[in-house]
């Protein structure tokens, strides 16, 4: 079994940061995304309206 400081569950405008910062800190780091890294904003929202 695999273990982790800290697990992120999201790879969106929130999570992706987080789980840098956190990594960048020294703590082993796991992020989840079910579906692509990049979040609402990125894939649906913000980028494509602009
Ligand atoms: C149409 C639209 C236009 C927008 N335009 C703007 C704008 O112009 N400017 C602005 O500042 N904001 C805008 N927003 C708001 C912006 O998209 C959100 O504030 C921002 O995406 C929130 O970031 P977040 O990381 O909290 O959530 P999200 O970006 O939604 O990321 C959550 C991630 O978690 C993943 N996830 C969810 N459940 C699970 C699970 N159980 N397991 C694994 N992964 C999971 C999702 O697939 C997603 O990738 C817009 C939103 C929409 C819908």
């Amino acid at each position: 079994m695999k273990h982790y400081d800290a697990i992120i569950i999201g790879a969106g405008q929130a999570g992706t940061p987080l789980a840098k910062k956190l990594a960048e800190a020294g703590m082993k780091t796991a992020i989840i995304e079910k579906r692509m890294v990049g979040g609402t904003c990125i894939i649906d929202g913000c980028t494509p309206t602009k």
